[in-house]
């Protein structure tokens, strides 16, 4: 009982307490992990939606690149209108097909879009190109054939010796005019039609040389070359147009290559770009995720520690002191003597005071109806049940210790007549008058008297013997006749008197309480019929 003064505390609230900590550590793990799946969820959808279509497109658009360089090619190489017109559309058609893979992703699909509509530029620019070279191949051709008819009619020229230097000049002007198809610089092109210029000059002043009958079929021959070579569209024209020409498709070919190796270049680099970002993402998530259960493991140590506290608690807190409680309480006492009660300061410790309380309450109510069912209630003596069992072991007692015992009983003389005189409350007052004096006269605590029915009394005297019972059944009567309560009705007497008949049990005999009782009866009897106010013992 020593803490009672120490602070009240609930071990039902500190039950919940503990528990809803319990279910919030609980509830706290649940949503990091709901937040967690989230962000995996999130990251599996933008690599199924974004990273993988993303490489794919890179590989289709890497491929497409391949196709689309080699028609590039074959159109640069055309040699016929035909196999431009091939090459151009195929590369359209690449272009379109390049156009229509899914861009969505992408945050450049704009500028994307805007490269391959240049490179679809480029690319009819580059036809443009071709196609004019294949017109001016043609008429190069065309120009050959004149050259291979002017060296046709130079063979067979059939002039005079003096002509013989001018025809090998001119003869040599072909052979130089021919080479020119194996130019491949504009600048040496150039160099050369100075020296052919200067060569038909020669040629022409050569021809003062011939005779006036063969120089107009040479001046023709030579009036020819000379078209062939300088005219508008003659070769040297057409040649610096076709190298020009060829100068500018090789430059187209070359942006057009790099402007598609870029735009591959650029799509892998998305690709890439969106499968790194992607890449962090996950690693970033992934860290998160150890981390998280870390914390997890840490949280979920915790709530089990707790609840291992709690179980220890309850076990130690609540669970042995009820158990104590009930075993107190089964036996009805003890419940301030133990101190593990009263521990702490809770329901526990309430239960126990109010028990201990109860207990006292019962124990007191229990005393008092136990001396209430063994009082008359009249002369506040022992009544007729006590007797009953006092005389049982007063008897048993006796035998045991081979002592004698000795029973008194007595009857007040002529109480009816009294009652009739008096009155019943005046009987009643008179009887409680006798049982004290009775009382009074029984000095020894051992001794007994007791309320034996109606106006009849007993008295049980433990280790007396017949003489000393005689003595004292004698010194009864003279008391309660010396009380002088006067009784007109009495023939006995002028007051009141009463009989005594006793009964004793011997050292070392044996009969029954029964018996006893019996004899004192017939001896109170027999002190009635010899004139009551008297003592007799059988
Ligand atoms: P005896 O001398 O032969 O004993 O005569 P008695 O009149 O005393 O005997 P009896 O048995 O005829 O009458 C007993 C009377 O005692 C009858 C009854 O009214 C009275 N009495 C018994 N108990 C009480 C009681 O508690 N109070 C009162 N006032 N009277 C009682
Ligand atoms: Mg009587
Ligand atoms: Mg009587």
């Amino acid at each position: 009982m020593s803490l009672l003064s120490t602070r009240y505390y609930s071990s039902a609230r500190l039950l919940l307490a503990s528990l809803l900590l319990i279910l919030l550590l609980f509830i706290l793990l649940s949503l990091l992990f709901y937040h967690r799946l989230q962000q995996a969820q999130q990251i599996v959808t933008n690599v199924a939606e974004q990273a993988v279509p993303a490489v794919l497109e890179a590989s289709q658009v890497h491929d497409k690149v391949k196709e689309l360089n080699l028609q590039s090619e074959l159109l640069r190489n055309a040699i016929s209108q035909a196999a431009r017109a091939r090459a151009s559309q195929q590369i359209s058609q690449i272009i379109v097909q390049i156009s229509s893979l899914d861009h969505q992703q992408y945050v450049q699909h704009q500028y994307q879009q805007q490269r391959l509509q240049l490179i679809a530029d480029e690319a009819r620019s580059l036809d443009r190109l071709i196609a004019e070279r294949l017109v001016l191949q043609q008429r190069s051709r065309q120009w050959l054939d004149k050259l291979s008819q002017l060296q046709q009619q130079s063979q067979q020229w059939t002039g005079s010796s003096a002509s013989q230097p001018w025809l090998l000049h001119y003869s040599g002007l072909l052979r130089d005019i021919t080479a020119l198809y194996s130019i491949d610089r504009l600048y040496n092109l150039r160099q050369s039609r100075t020296e052919l210029n200067n060569l038909l000059t020669i040629n022409k002043q050569m021809l003062s040389q011939l005779s006036t009958a063969e120089r107009p079929a040479a001046m023709a021959l030579s009036q020819q070359l000379t078209d062939t070579l300088l005219a508008e569209q003659g070769i040297l024209a057409l040649r610096e147009a076709e190298l020009s020409n060829i100068a500018k498709a090789t430059g187209k070919a070359n942006f057009l290559r790099s402007l598609v190796t870029d735009y591959a270049s650029e799509t892998e680099l998305n690709a890439y770009q969106s499968a790194a970002s992607l890449m962090q993402l996950s690693q970033q998530s992934s860290h998160a995720l150890a981390r998280q259960n870390q914390f997890s493991v840490a949280l979920a140590l915790a709530a089990m520690l707790l609840l291992l506290a709690i179980m220890f608690n309850t076990q130690k807190r609540v669970i042995k002191r009820l158990k104590l409680l009930n075993e107190k309480v089964l036996a009805g006492s003890g419940f301030d003597e133990d101190e593990r009660l009263f521990a702490s300061n809770d329901e526990i410790a309430e239960i126990a005071r109010s028990f201990t309380q109860y207990s006292k309450t019962v124990t007191a109510q229990q005393t008092a109806l136990e001396r209430q069912s063994l009082t008359d209630g009249l002369t506040s003596i022992a009544n007729r049940r006590h007797f009953d069992s006092q005389l049982r072991s007063a008897v048993a007692m006796a035998k045991r210790i081979k002592q004698p015992l000795a029973i008194i009983l007595l009857d007040v003389d002529h109480f009816k007549a009294y009652n009739d005189s008096y009155g019943h409350l005046a009987g009643d007052d008179t009887l409680k008058a006798i049982a004290n004096t009775l009382a009074n006269t029984l000095q020894r605590q051992i001794d007994l008297v007791a309320r034996y029915g109606g106006e009849e009394f007993v008295c049980i005297l433990p280790n007396t013997n017949p003489q000393q019972a005689l003595i004292m059944a004698e010194q009864l009567r003279l008391e309660v006749l010396a009380l002088m309560l006067p009784h007109q009705a009495s023939p006995t007497a002028g007051f009141i008197t009463i009989s005594l008949g006793i009964a004793c049990l011997q050292m070392g005999q044996d009969i029954s309480e029964k018996i006893l009782l019996n004899q004192a009866d017939k001896a109170l009897y027999q002190a009635k019929s010899q004139g009551r106010n008297c003592s007799v013992m059988l």
